[in-house]
C-alpha cells in the first residue's frame, strides 16, 4: 500500500512528490498519463517564473523537475487514473489502467485541459488546421497568416508568440475589453502583424479534405467578414479535470464549487481527511505555475501530518 499517490505530474503534482520524498515520506507513486510537465509545456513563452530572467519555453522550464524529485524517490507512472475511492477503513482505492492500488492519502493535482470554442465546423478541422498549442504547431504556419481565438492571457501571449512566426495573427474576441493582463494587452497591441477583430465572433471555421481555409467572423452589427486562413488556434479557457473524484451516484468524493473546482483549506486540504488537492484543480486557484508548485509543497507537508496523525 502507498503512504501517498499524486495524481498529475504538472508543476503542483512535481513539487507535492520533491517536498513528500525529501521530507522522508518512503513509498509514494506520482501518477502521470502522459509526459510530467503538465500544461505549462504547451506554452512557448514564460517571463514569469521566479528566478528565470530569461524568456523561457514551458517544455524547457520543466524539464529539471522530475529528475529532482526523482532523485529523492519519487516513484512515476505513465498511467490514467480513472477513479479515486475512500473505502470503510479508510483507505484510498485508486482505478489505474483497470488495476486498484491501494494508498493512506492522495493528493490530486490533474488541472485542466483547454476547452472547445463550440464554433461550427470546430470538431471536424480539429488537428486539420485548429490547434489549442501554439508552440507545437505554430511553426506549421510559417509566413502563413492565422487566426487566434480568446480574449484571455492565453490567447494574447500565443498571439504574440505565434507573430514572430506567422506573417500575420488575426486575434478575434467578442469584445472590445481583454480578460487578459494589461501588460499584455499593450504587448499585443504594439505588434504590427497582430490585427484586432474585435467584438467579433467565429461563425464557422471552414475548409475541405486537406484542412481549413478560413473562418467567417460575425460582428456585434451583424457583418460577416471573410477571413482567408489555414490555421485557427483556440484559446478560450481551460476545463477542470475533477472526473476520477466523480463517483458512481455523480456526487464528489470531496466538495467542490459549481466550477468543478474542489474547495479546500488553506493546507490544501478537501471536505474528505486524507485526500488533498493542489494546483489549478483547486478553488480560487491563480493558475500560475508558481502557485501551483506552491501548492504542491504545502499539500505534500499536509498530506504528511495527516499520515502521522493515523498511524
Ligand atoms: P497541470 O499543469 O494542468 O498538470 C496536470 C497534469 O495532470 C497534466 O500533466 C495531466 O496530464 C495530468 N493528469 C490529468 N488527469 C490525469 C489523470 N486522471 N491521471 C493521471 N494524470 C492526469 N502560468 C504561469 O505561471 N506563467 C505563464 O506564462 C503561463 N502560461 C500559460 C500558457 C498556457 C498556454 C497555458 C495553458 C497555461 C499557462 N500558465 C502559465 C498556467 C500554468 O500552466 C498552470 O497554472 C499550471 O500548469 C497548473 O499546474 P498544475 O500542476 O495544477 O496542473
Ligand atoms: P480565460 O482567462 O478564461 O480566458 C478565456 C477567453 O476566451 C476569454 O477572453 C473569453 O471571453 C473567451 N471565450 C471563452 N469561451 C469562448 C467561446 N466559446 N468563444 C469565444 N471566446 C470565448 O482562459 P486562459 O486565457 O486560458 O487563461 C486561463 C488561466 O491561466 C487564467 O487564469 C490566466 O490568467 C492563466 N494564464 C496566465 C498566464 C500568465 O500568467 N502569463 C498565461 C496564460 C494563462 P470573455 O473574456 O468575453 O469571457
Amino acid at each position: 500500500m502507498l503512504d501517498l499517490a499524486i495524481i498529475g505530474g504538472g508543476p503542483a503534482g512535481l513539487t507535492a512528490g520533491l517536498y513528500a520524498t525529501r521530507g522522508g515520506l518512503k513509498n509514494v507513486t506520482m501518477y502521470e498519463k502522459g509526459m510530467p510537465g503538465g500544461q505549462i509545456t504547451l506554452s512557448s513563452e514564460i517571463e514569469n517564473y521566479p528566478g528565470q530572467s530569461e524568456v523561457v519555453s514551458g517544455i524547457d522550464l520543466m524539464a529539471s523537475w522530475p529528475a529532482q524529485c526523482m532523485r529523492f524517490g519519487l516513484k512515476h507512472e505513465m498511467a490514467e487514473v480513472s477513479k479515486v475511492s475512500k473505502n470503510e477503513n479508510g483507505i484510498f482505492i485508486l482505478d489505474v489502467n483497470g488495476e486498484k492500488v491501494e494508498a493512506k492519502s492522495v493528493i490530486v493535482c490533474t488541472g485542466s485541459n483547454p476547452r472547445r470554442s463550440g464554433v461550427k465546423g470546430e470538431e471536424e478541422f480539429f488537428g486539420k488546421g485548429i490547434s489549442t498549442c501554439a508552440t507545437c504547431d505554430g511553426f506549421f504556419y510559417k509566413n502563413k497568416e492565422v487566426v487566434v481565438l480568446g480574449g484571455g492571457d492565453t490567447a494574447l501571449e500565443e498571439a504574440h508568440y505565434l507573430a514572430k512566426t506567422c506573417s500575420k495573427v488575426y486575434l478575434v474576441h467578442r469584445r472590445d475589453t481583454f480578460r487578459a493582463s494589461p501588460v499584455m494587452v499593450e504587448k499585443v497591441k504594439k505588434t504590427e502583424n497582430i490585427e484586432l477583430v474585435l467584438n467579433s465572433a467565429i461563425k464557422e471555421i471552414y475548409g475541405d479534405k486537406m484542412g481549413v481555409n478560413g473562418v467567417i467572423a460575425l460582428d456585434k452589427d451583424g457583418n460577416e467578414r471573410d477571413i482567408k486562413v489555414p490555421g485557427v488556434f483556440v484559446f478560450v479557457g481551460m476545463i477542470a479535470n475533477n472526473k476520477l473524484l466523480k463517483k458512481d451516484d455523480g456526487s464528489f468524493l470531496c466538495d467542490m464549487n459549481e466550477q468543478g473546482q474542489a474547495l479546500v483549506d488553506l493546507k490544501m486540504k478537501t471536505s474528505t481527511p486524507g485526500l488533498f488537492v493542489a494546483g489549478d484543480l483547486r478553488v480560487d486557484a491563480a493558475r500560475q505555475v508558481v502557485c501551483a508548485a506552491g501548492d504542491g509543497a504545502t499539500a505534500a507537508l499536509s498530506a504528511m501530518a495527516y499520515l502521522e496523525s493515523v498511524e
